[in-house]
Formats: structure tokens, C-alpha cells, sequence
């Protein structure tokens, strides 16, 4: 392992993956790399998660190749240096901001969307000019053997380099120098990640989960209503069963709304899922038996299990839960305090909609809040009075794919980001640049001081040296 990111070093030393046409080719070669193994990546996807073809493609494929196209258009205008506006006391001068690679990173993935959360970061690392290590999730076998048989055939294998394994392999790679760590999955292994990366000061970036809260407000018309629970219900359940990070983890609601909900939301599932256990459809599996028993556990508590008030069955055989909706769970139970990551919906009434500002304010800051209301006030509100890594109004999940806008958490779910062009400034140095002349040269800078150089000094940091002299020449500034 020593021996093989020594290499990437040595690469990187060399000067090869700075080169623009380096890059490009490499992005150009995670897009070969997707198109040719189609099949393939549908097999590993249904062998790890039982996903479909047309889930694979929506939530994986189908956003790397969008990612990899997307870097491809802008990498010229990312990579150039920014123009930096500078005082007028440095004239004649010139000031840029020159993005420049990191080095050697390492970026650990998860295994719910294990082709997206491993190629993704992966993108944003080699646009940026980086070499990288992937280490996939080891509880996605076969995507993670996907990745280290087919990655050394398209990508720079001098660069680019896939070390598989489980918890013991992070903790090896922990022990080395990097000169940035990705890190996507638990709150848990994450504090691991900081402080072995603390002992080298190594710069982190953590993509964490949490509970994602959904506020439902807007119950202004029987059609909007509908549109709610669809996009609820969508969100919740077809996207790897509820195995996602930015899924809908509860929902608050007022108790007045409560029952239309759940019927709507009943009508749903029915209508996208199946009707029941046995022939339910376009659902994943839950990844293995170790979190089908955590997510069943949390359904067990005696208190949580008279709360179902849709589904609740379970096959352990297949490593199935039914689409499962809860109704006022106690809220000590582990279902309503840790991440459900599973295809469990507790909803929560409240009195008053605007109370779940607090309720969302007494618990750790989430990775996003979803909020469907039409109140611009309420909206106003939510925005100015929480904090979490993203606030979508009116829909779920949908943000994940927006290359405009950041994805990363807030507090306890993680922080920096990625994304389109955040991507590649979390794996860029941006470095400061700064071109002077050597005249004019203004005295009052050096000592001996005295008041007049004092006086002087004070208005330039005022006005800067340039509209100082033209101040004393009595003329305008420009
Ligand atoms: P995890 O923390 O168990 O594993 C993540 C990665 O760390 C894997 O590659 C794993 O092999 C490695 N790892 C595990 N233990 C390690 C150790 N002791 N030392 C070094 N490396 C170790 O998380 P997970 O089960 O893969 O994912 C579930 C969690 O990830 C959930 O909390 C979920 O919300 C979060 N998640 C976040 C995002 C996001 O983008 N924010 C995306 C997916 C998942």
C-alpha cells in the first residue's frame, strides 16, 4: 500500500496530472468508462442493492455522466486564474487567485449510491489536477470489485489508483500523509477520519448523514396536496429504499393534516410500490443483513411498533422491509434519535406548523430540511432562523443533481462541499498571486516614524496611497 501511493506521489511530483489535457482525458475516460460497462454496472447494482436498471441509471450513472460532461465543458474557464481587484496603493500591480492541485488525496465512498458517492468526488479530484486513491465501500462488493478491476483499464493507472477493502484498510490509510481526505458516510467514522488527518494537518472534507426533516405546510388545495405526497413518497421509498443520506428521515405536520397525508401517501406507495410485501416492485434491498436487523430493531420497540400505521412487514430472507409509515412515535424512541437510513417514515404532528422550527432547532443541525409551503414568510423564517446543509422548498432530493448549487452539511452533518465547480475548488489550492513594480516608492511606509508619516499612514489605509496623493494634489479620487 506504502509502495503504491509512494508512486502516486512521485506522479504527481512529475508534473503529469497538472497538464489540462491530462484531465481531460481522464474525464473523458470515466465517461468511456461508464458507457462501456453499462451492463455490467446494472449487474453490480442489482447484485449489491437489488436496484433496477432505471434507478441505476437515474441515480448513478446517469449523474456521473452528467458530472463528467459537465466538468468537461467548464474545465478551461475552472482552471484559468481569476483576475483579483487590488488597491490602488499597490499601482502599477497585478493580483490573481491561481487554482492549483492539492496533491495526493483520498477519498473514501459509501455504499448506498456506490457508483455516484465513489465517481463523483473522483471527478472533482482529477479536474482539479489531483492523483488520487478511491476506497470504495466494502459493503458493496461487487461495485467496489467493479471499481478495482475496471478503473486501472480506463483511468491513468499511475494517478489513479482503487484500494479495496473494509474498516481495517481506512485505518491503515488514515495512518498515511494526504494532502486531502474526502470522507463520505457515518458521523462516527468521520471523527475517526479528523483526527488521524489531524496528525498530519491534513484537510478534510466530511460528507455525513443525520435526519433530514420534511415541514409539510402547504395544504392550500386537494392538487397540491397530491403533488406533496407524490414527491413524498417518491422520494422516500424509490430511491434506494430510504438507504440515502438526503432522504426524508420524519415529517412534521399539523395534527389537522395528519390523516390526508397518510392516506395520500398509502395511495402512493400502492401506486408506485405494490400493494403489498409480496409483490412490491422498483424497490431496493436493504444492503445486508447487519442494517436489516438495525432497521427492524428500530420497529420492534413495543412503543414504535403500535405507532404503524401503514406496513411494518419484513422479509428477512430477501432483506425486504415494506414501505413502513409511523404516526407519532414517541420521540425518545431510536427511531425519532438516530438516522433511520431505511425505508421507515415516522410522522410527527404538531400543533402549530411554525412550532417546527423548534423542533428542528433542538436537534443536530441536518444535511438538508425539505419544506412544502407557499407562506413566503414561513419560508423567510425557516431560512433565517435554522441551519442545515441545504433547504429545499417544494420537492426532495432533486437538489443532489443541480451542479450550481454546493451539497455538503452543516454541523454535525458534515462539512465543506462538492458539486460542478465545487467540486473541483474542494480539491484546488487557491493561490494567492501578486505582481509589483518597483515604482513608485512611497517613504512614509518605513521608519524613522514620525507624526506626519503616522498621519499619513492612517489616511492611506483610509484612502489608499493613489486617492491619497490625489487628495493632496486636490483633485478627486477616480
Ligand atoms: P461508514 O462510515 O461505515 O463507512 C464509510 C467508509 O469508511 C467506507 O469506505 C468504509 O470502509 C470506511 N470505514 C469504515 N470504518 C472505518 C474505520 N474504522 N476506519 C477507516 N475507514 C473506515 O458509513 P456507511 O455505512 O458507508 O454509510 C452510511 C452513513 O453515511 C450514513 O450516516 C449516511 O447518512 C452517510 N452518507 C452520507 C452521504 C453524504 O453525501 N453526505 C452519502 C451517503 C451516506
Amino acid at each position: 500500500m506504502e509502495g503504491s501511493i509512494a508512486g502516486l506521489r512521485e506522479t504527481f511530483k512529475s508534473g503529469r496530472t497538472r497538464s489540462v489535457a491530462w484531465r481531460k482525458n481522464q474525464l473523458k475516460a470515466v465517461i468511456d468508462l461508464i458507457n462501456e460497462n453499462e451492463q455490467t454496472i446494472y449487474k453490480v447494482l442489482h447484485q449489491d442493492l437489488g436496484k433496477d436498471p432505471a434507478e441505476s441509471y437515474r441515480d448513478e450513472m446517469g449523474v456521473i455522466l452528467k458530472s463528467a460532461n459537465y466538468a468537461l465543458s467548464c474545465l478551461d474557464k475552472w482552471v484559468a486564474p481569476k483576475k483579483a481587484e487590488l488597491p490602488l496603493v499597490f499601482f502599477p500591480a497585478k493580483g490573481e487567485v491561481l487554482p492549483e492541485p492539492v496533491g495526493v488525496v483520498l477519498i473514501f465512498s459509501s455504499w448506498n449510491f456506490p457508483i455516484t458517492l465513489a465517481l463523483d468526488p473522483l471527478i472533482g479530484a482529477i479536474s482539479a489536477g489531483n492523483a488520487v486513491v478511491l476506497k470504495p465501500s466494502e459493503l458493496a462488493p461487487a461495485c467496489s470489485s467493479f471499481f478495482i478491476e475496471t478503473i486501472p483499464l480506463y483511468l491513468d493507472n499511475k494517478a489513479v489508483k482503487v484500494i479495496g477493502g473494509g474498516a481495517d484498510v481506512g485505518e491503515r490509510l488514515l495512518e498515511l500523509k494526504w494532502d486531502k481526505i474526502f470522507f463520505t458516510g457515518s458521523p462516527q467514522v468521520g471523527r475517526l477520519v479528523m483526527t488521524a488527518a489531524a496528525r498530519h494537518l491534513t484537510p478534510v472534507t466530511l460528507e455525513l448523514g443525520g435526519k433530514c426533516p420534511a415541514v409539510v405546510d402547504a395544504f392550500s388545495s386537494h392538487s397540491k396536496t397530491k403533488v406533496i405526497a407524490k414527491r413524498i413518497a417518491g422520494g422516500k421509498w424509490g430511491l434506494c429504499s430510504g438507504q440515502a443520506c438526503i432522504a426524508v428521515d420524519y415529517l412534521l405536520v399539523e395534527e389537522k393534516f395528519a390523516s390526508t397525508l397518510i392516506e395520500l401517501l398509502k395511495k402512493n406507495i400502492k401506486r408506485f410500490f405494490g400493494g403489498n410485501l409480496g409483490d412490491l416492485k422498483c424497490v431496493s434491498r436493504i444492503v445486508n443483513k447487519h442494517h436489516f436487523e438495525r432497521i427492524y430493531h428500530l420497529l420492534k420497540d413495543p412503543h414504535v411498533a403500535s405507532s404503524i400505521v401503514h406496513g411494518g412487514s419484513v422479509d428477512e430472507e430477501r432483506l425486504v422491509i415494506e414501505p413502513t409509515i409511523l404516526l407519532d412515535p414517541p420521540l425518545d424512541s431510536e427511531i425519532m434519535t438516530e438516522e433511520i437510513f431505511g425505508p421507515l417514515l415516522p410522522i410527527i404532528t404538531l400543533k402549530n406548523i411554525e412550532e417546527s422550527i423548534d423542533f428542528i432547532n433542538s436537534r443536530p443541525k441536518p444535511l438538508v430540511i425539505y419544506a412544502f409551503t407557499e407562506d413566503g414568510t414561513f419560508k423567510k423564517r425557516i431560512l433565517s432562523e435554522t441551519s442545515s446543509g441545504t433547504v429545499t422548498f417544494n420537492d426532495v432530493m432533486v437538489q443532489f443533481v443541480c451542479d450550481s448549487l454546493p451539497f455538503g452539511g452543516a454541523g454535525q452533518s458534515g462539512f465543506g462541499r462538492y458539486h460542478g465547480k465545487y467540486s473541483f475548488d474542494t480539491f484546488s489550492h487557491e493561490k494567492a498571486v501578486l505582481h509589483r513594480a518597483f515604482f513608485p516608492e512611497l517613504e512614509p511606509r518605513y521608519p524613522p516614524w514620525n507624526d506626519f508619516k503616522l498621519r499619513f499612514i492612517k489616511l492611506a489605509y483610509r484612502f489608499d496611497y493613489f486617492g491619497l496623493i490625489l487628495l493632496l494634489l486636490g483633485l478627486k479620487k477616480p
